[in-house]
């Protein structure tokens, strides 16, 4: 019988209110799993249950809480296998790149529980005599993170252990492409003592289980990690109530390749940059600009990278499927539409033809040139493995068609002379700008996030999540010097 997937709210496997829907692998189109169908009444029960929950985990000393996530860390760790084979089945990736994602996540539930001993403040001087300040952090009550499922394990690590160590009790809204592994983290926790209602999970769709969260009276804070338009509607949702707010949105990442650049190293990384995950990554290099002087060069090594890569879930395969068949349609519906404005397919352009590969959601690696800097694929995101290569005379070039686009997430230069790096790097509109390396990079001590339509400002992990996790209060007292 096919498993069916629940909610988990106060520490106990809850069904659904709106029946079961399927989950098909992407490898292979098969029937994983069957997730629950959440309604508004689950989530009201979750909520309720983190709201009952959260208060005696925010009166406990940040220091204890950061010693309970580190004995979740610990749990996490020792169900590493578990967990990377949950992220490599629910996703379609390998279990080499399952590993390092899970690894990644573990090393997040590490550094925040670290927090625990930093959650500190300012103390401020007063112009008032024998008046003392200093600011203090407060939880904000309960946190409401949705997630997508490109790299499951990380996208959840990233928004619950900050808002864990901050004092919050958590609905966390799994990915409907990946509930298995969102309500295995929620069993774990429990297991690590986590105390029951402080992590709840709401399986389901974005319409209506996330939207009730997001509208949802008793939510203070929504993380949101996601497409560009669904954190527009939460930004505005979410706004009506002045909930606060967090959005780590889309992206199309400029990756620039100056006529003094390592070719072959910047072959190597923008293939990695642009097919890695099959495409699926907020910070995928998936527009590159060329100097005309190493145009033809550029295009030929990038073709024939892309050619040689392996398609599958094997360890010695290069990407796997995307996460799902509609996925997989849009993606071709892209490419057909690029053709029709312009471009020039030079590898891929299909799904493979390898029959081993047939009922799964494959895309192979495709370079497109030829387009207009203005088409549809050049300024919207797609998010699977296909790149395109355009032309340019002069770094300032490169600069105005980076900056013209509608995100700022990541953006990457390829060059030997520092000039240029930093003078590119400075001026870029990205929240991450790298140099000589991919569209890639982030660490669980740094902060990432986007300019423009690719988030709202805020920036996690890091030591700036700590910022989105937490409302400052500033505690002031006067010494009253005659009763001394
Ligand atoms: P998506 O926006 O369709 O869904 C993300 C999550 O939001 C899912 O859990 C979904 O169920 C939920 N959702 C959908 N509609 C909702 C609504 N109206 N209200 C509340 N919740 C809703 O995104 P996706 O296709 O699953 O993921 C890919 C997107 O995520 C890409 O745009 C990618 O760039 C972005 N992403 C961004 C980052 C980052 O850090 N900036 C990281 C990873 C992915």
């Amino acid at each position: 019988m096919t498993r069916e997937i629940a909610n988990w709210i106060s520490g106990e496997h809850r069904v659904g209110g709106g029946g079961w829907a399927d989950k098909f692998d992407p490898h292979d189109g098969t029937l994983q799993t069957r997730f629950a169908l959440s309604i508004a009444a689950d989530v009201d029960e979750a909520v309720a249950a983190a709201k009952a929950a959260y208060p005696v985990w925010a009166a406990t000393p940040a220091v204890q809480r950061g010693n309970v996530l580190r004995h979740f860390a610990d749990m996490l760790r020792a169900h590493a296998t578990e967990l990377r084979d949950l992220v490599a089945g629910e996703t379609g990736k390998s279990l080499r790149d399952a590993t390092g994602e899970v690894g990644g996540g573990i090393a997040q539930a590490d550094y925040f529980a670290g927090e625990g001993m930093r959650l500190h403040g300012r103390s401020l001087p007063s112009g008032v005599a024998n008046k003392h300040s200093h600011t203090v952090r407060m939880p904000h009550g309960v946190a409401g993170l949705i997630v997508p499922a490109n790299t499951p394990f990380a996208n959840i690590a990233w928004k619950l252990f900050p808002a864990l160590i901050c004092g919050n009790g958590v609905v966390l809204k799994a990915s409907e492409d990946a509930p298995a592994l969102a309500l295995r983290v929620a069993e774990l926790a429990a297991k690590a003592d986590l105390p029951a209602g402080l992590l709840n999970v709401i399986q389901g769709r974005g319409d209506p289980a996330g939207q009730a969260l997001v509208e949802h009276r008793d939510v203070a804070l929504i993380s949101f990690t996601g497409s560009t338009p669904v954190g527009r509607w939460i930004a505005e949702a979410a706004g009506r109530r002045l909930a606060r707010v967090s959005l780590e949105l889309g992206g199309k990442n400029p990756f620039i390749v100056c006529d003094d650049a390592d070719l072959d190293a910047a072959i190597h990384w923008a293939a990695m940059s642009a097919f890695s995950n099959a495409g699926q990554r907020c910070a995928a290099g998936s527009r590159i600009f060329v100097m005309s002087a190493v145009f033809d060069a550029f295009v030929e090594g990038l073709v024939e990278r892309a050619d040689a890569l392996k398609l599958g879930v094997g360890d010695d395969c290069d990407l796997g499927p995307v996460i799902t068949r509609r996925s997989q349609q849009s993606i071709l519906a892209a490419i057909t539409r690029a053709e029709e404005q312009g471009g020039r397919v030079l590898c891929g352009g299909g799904a493979p033809t390898d029959p081993a590969l047939a009922t799964g959601y494959y895309v192979q690696p495709t370079v497109i040139i030829d387009l207009p800097f203005d088409s549809d694929l050049c300024r919207h995101e797609i998010f699977g493995p296909v790149v395109t290569v355009q032309r340019i005379e002069s770094l300032e070039q490169a600069l105005e068609l980076a900056n013209g686009g509608d995100y700022g997430l990541t953006a990457a230069i390829h060059t030997r002379n520092v000039d240029r790096a930093l003078w590119f790097a400075y001026r870029v509109r990205a929240g991450l700008a790298n140099v000589n390396f991919g569209t890639y990079g982030s660490e669980p001590h740094m902060p990432f996030g986007g300019f423009g339509q690719s988030g709202n400002g805020t920036r996690e992990p890091g030591a700036e999540a700590i910022d989105v996790y937490s409302e400052l209060k500033n505690v002031s007292f006067l010494m009253r010097e005659h009763l001394v």
